[in-house]
């Protein structure tokens, strides 16, 4: 569904990806895990359309789309800092992406209001960013990218500004929502339990390259190196 082949990508003398190939189920949910530095962001903006990667290959429901422009490529994103639009309300922000689309008005108004309850934020549509929670805000952030019906979901530490509590909340609040929607997503995270506790399949990055891939149990009783082994936090 998501097939990464042989990605290559330098800034300067430093590669930041190195020989890097994958390949994403339609509808699951991966985890790119790895130490900061590692190449997880390159990767994800690569994906995205957002980096050009020197040599590669990408491909997206079986279609190569290295020459097509990111907002052609039916993706949505998450970041780790909300970039909402600030003066806009939370109707506003979700509906952002549907009026470039030019839906006509009373299926916007319908669609929104359905995702500002998917998502747990019934009441507060005529709210503005500053008026919301850190995970309020990232609720909206999740609306704002389902919007537009996108066929791949990329989300970039989508829970790193938030506090430990609500983002254990927010975790499985989102896993169970992707499974609802049924979108494969991919989100990056350093955080081991995060990624073991959310994600169907993990690939751990190591500078610039893929070292391990494969569902959580897998890696655990079978990390295969010494640097998954200790990133991990398993004994040797
Ligand atoms: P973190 O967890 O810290 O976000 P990461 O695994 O996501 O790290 P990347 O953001 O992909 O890592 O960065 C990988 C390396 O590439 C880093 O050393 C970074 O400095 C470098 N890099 C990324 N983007 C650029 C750029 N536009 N110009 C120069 N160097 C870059």
């Amino acid at each position: 569904y998501v097939e990464l082949r042989h990605i290559n990508k330098s800034f300067g003398d430093f590669q930041a990806s190195n020989d890097v190939s994958f390949t994403v189920e339609k509808g699951s949910l991966v985890g790119l895990l790895g130490p900061s530095g590692s190449g997880k962001t390159t990767i994800l903006r690569i994906l995205a359309g957002l980096e050009t990667a020197d040599s590669g290959e990408i491909y997206i429901n079986g279609k190569l789309v290295n020459n097509i422009p990111a907002n052609k490529r039916g993706i949505g994103f998450v970041f780790q800092s909300y970039a909402l639009f600030r003066y806009m309300t939370v109707f506003d922000n979700i509906a952002f992406g549907l009026r470039t689309k030019k839906v006509p008005k009373d299926e916007i108004e319908e669609k929104v209001n359905s995702l500002i309850d998917l998502v747990g934020l019934t009441g507060l549509n005529k709210r503005y960013p500053t008026q919301l929670s850190g995970g309020q805000r990232q609720r909206v952030a999740f609306a704002r990218a389902l919007a537009t019906e996108p066929s791949l979901l990329l989300l970039d530490e989508p829970f790193a500004a938030i506090d430990a509590k609500v983002r254990k909340e927010l975790r499985s609040w989102l896993k169970d929502l992707i499974q609802r929607v049924g979108i494969t997503s991919i989100f990056v995270t350093h955080d081991q339990s995060e990624a073991i506790e959310v994600a169907d399949q993990i690939i751990i990055t190591n500078h610039g390259h893929v070292e391990r891939s494969g569902s959580p149990i897998e890696i655990y009783s079978n990390p295969e190196s010494s640097f998954v082994t200790k990133f991990i936090g398993q004994p040797t």
